[in-house]
Parts: C-alpha cells; sequence; structure tokens
C-alpha cells in the first residue's frame, strides 16, 4: 500500500493502463474530401457568375478559419456562413448587390457537407477490431467538432462500439489529452494517440506524454497544420498501427519523425 500511494505521489500508478486514444475525421472515416468537394462547386459557381477564379478560394478559407476563431470551435455553421460571406466580399469587390436568392444557394452548398454521410477509411473497422481482439489497449475517440454533427458521423460510421468511451470536444490540447488519462487510468507512457493532424493529435500529445502515430491525409485542412513539438512516428496507413503498438515482428513505422533540437 505504501508503495502505491508512493507511486501515486509522483502520478505514476503501477495500476496505469496503456490505451489508444484515436482521432476520427479524416483518421477513422473521410470527411475533408467532402469540404473540398464542396470548396470546388462553390469556385466553379462563382466563376459562372461572373467572379475572378483568384482569391476566391484563399478568401473563403480565411474567412472559414477567421469564423472557427470566432466560434471559439468547429461549429457547423461557419463554413456555409463563409460561403455566403466570400460572395458577399466579392460583390462588394465588383460593386454589385448581393442576391439573396444567391446568398441562400452557396449557403446550401455550404449545408451539404454536414449531410453527409462519413465513410470509413478503408481498413478502420479491420483495424480497430484487432486491437479490440489483442485486448492490451482500451480504446478511446477524441474528435472535436459540432456535437450534433460529429455524435450522428460516430454512429453512422459504425465504429462506436469500438471504444471504450468517445469524446466529442470543443478543443483538443494537452489539457484534454491529460484529462482522459486521468480519468481512465491511463498511462501516457504506454498509450498512444493515432491522427492527422499535428495541431490537434500530434503535438498535444506529445506534450501530455503520450507517443504519436501520425497518418497524414492529404485532403487535411490548412488550419490543422503546425510545426510539430517532438518526436512521433508517421504511417502512410492506418493498416500498420496494430503491427507497430502491439509490437509484431516484421511491421515498424514508415518514418520517424525527430524534431529539430
Ligand atoms: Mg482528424
Amino acid at each position: 500500500m505504501i508503495h502505491r500511494l508512493r507511486e501515486r505521489k509522483r502520478g505514476v500508478s503501477r495500476l496505469a493502463r496503456p490505451g489508444i486514444i484515436w482521432d476520427f475525421d479524416d483518421t477513422l472515416v473521410n470527411t475533408a474530401i467532402f469540404f473540398e468537394t464542396a470548396r470546388e462547386k462553390y469556385a466553379r459557381f462563382m466563376v459562372r457568375l461572373g467572379f475572378p477564379l483568384d482569391g476566391v478560394l484563399e478568401t473563403l478559407n480565411l474567412l472559414d478559419i477567421e469564423n472557427v476563431r470566432r466560434c471559439g470551435g468547429f461549429l457547423k455553421e461557419c463554413f456555409p456562413r463563409a460561403m455566403v460571406q466570400t460572395y458577399v466580399h466579392f460583390c462588394g469587390v465588383n460593386g454589385v448587390a448581393p442576391d439573396p436568392d444567391i446568398c441562400g444557394k452557396v449557403e446550401e452548398m455550404g449545408w451539404w457537407v454536414f449531410e453527409q454521410r462519413p465513410r470509413p477509411v478503408p481498413g478502420a473497422a479491420e483495424v480497430l477490431a484487432e486491437l479490440r481482439e489483442a485486448g492490451r489497449y482500451e480504446m478511446f475517440l477524441a474528435t472535436k467538432g459540432d456535437p450534433s454533427v460529429q455524435w450522428r458521423r460516430i454512429e453512422e460510421s459504425g465504429l462506436r462500439n469500438f471504444f471504450k468511451k468517445v469524446y466529442v470536444l470543443k478543443d483538443k490540447t494537452s489539457v484534454e489529452y491529460i484529462q482522459i488519462a486521468r480519468r481512465h487510468g491511463l498511462d501516457p507512457r504506454r498509450s498512444w494517440v493515432v491522427g492527422n493532424s499535428i495541431k490537434s493529435d500530434i503535438n498535444p500529445g506529445l506534450a501530455a506524454g503520450f507517443s504519436c502515430i501520425f497518418i497524414p491525409n492529404p485532403h487535411t485542412w490548412d488550419f490543422e497544420m503546425e510545426d510539430p513539438v517532438g518526436d512521433f512516428v508517421t504511417m502512410e496507413s492506418l493498416r500498420g498501427v496494430p503491427g507497430l503498438v502491439l509490437g509484431k515482428t516484421g511491421s515498424g513505422p514508415d518514418e520517424i519523425h525527430e524534431a529539430a533540437r
């Protein structure tokens, strides 16, 4: 008992378990592709209205990021609102009055994104099933975004039951990862964070003491880009995760990133 108390004092319990905290969007399911499709459709529509292609997507991106910052999180209205704001902005630049019907139409293009059913990344269910079968790690899902959208997407993905607990968070910083570890008795030194965002998965995971696996997704929003703060493993596909975390022979990371020192 004394031994255990001493360890608790140092913040390390012998009972602390290993776990994996998974990111959801564009790690286990593809969702950024919907935004990209909507942006492309929007750009074509703006060109048809007579606006120059140059600057439309850049302006849309800047206004979207500004909306997210102002809302303090990924609320679903940020993106459709940015589509209207961009149209209004270019109307102003070109000295024409915004048409309310067109405002409604471009807003609809933004809402379309949230009506789509997410498609699991190939291999996601198999990888989660293999890890659950192995039983070595308790698995958690930590996603940020609009709660109503995220909970629906998680249910529709069919992946919900692989996780001991699902967290839909306003933000993912080291604080949230530390809270999850404490709440579930996880030892970060023996646990992993897996995700496609340096800003929301890898850096806060590293800061919270986890080992991290970065699985880049070509559609990741540049809002999620950031310089890494430490060492992590990069994998081309989540299919490599079980081999790495279960320590099977013959499997290893595609790349180990070592932070500049
Ligand atoms: Mg993600």
